[in-house]
């Protein structure tokens, strides 16, 4: 898998300008990218905290994933991303042993970034994203 670090935490939010509001004002972190992901129906903030990234992520339409996960258990943490060398090599190697993928290929996900999930029913109840620097 050749996993080197926590890229990000990405957590459903029910409205990103006041979770930035708490992000900046309490925790004191900067919101450096605001981002719309529209094949994934969200809007992103990123904050940086040390070499990981805290992704917030709000639903741009109940129907999609982030929409329908806030409906179901709410607001809260979402995903783990680790950051690999190559996601498909890593998704791969995933299914090779034994995990149900969401992304059988990596897609083009927010910063320009190759992600990819593992099904949380293979993950111990996390849902988890694979992300690499597109090469
Ligand atoms: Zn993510």
């Amino acid at each position: 898998m050749n996993i080197s670090h926590i890229e990000h935490l990405g957590i459903a939010v029910a409205n990103l300008e006041e979770s930035i509001k708490y992000y900046e004002g309490v925790l004191g972190l900067k919101c450096y990218a605001i981002e719309e992901v529209v094949d994934q129906k969200v809007k992103t903030a990123f904050f940086m905290v040390g070499s990981t990234k805290i992704e917030l992520l709000e639903s741009t339409s109940p129907e999609g994933p982030i929409g329908k996960f806030i409906e179901k258990k709410g607001p809260g943490m979402h995903h783990i991303a680790f950051a690999v060398k190559d996601t498909d090599a890593a998704l791969k190697t995933a299914e090779d042993r034994g995990v149900r993928l969401i992304d059988k290929v990596s897609r083009k996900g927010a910063e320009g970034l190759n992600i990819g999930f593992l099904h949380p029913k293979s993950t111990h109840g996390v849902l988890t994203e694979l992300c690499s620097k597109k090469e």
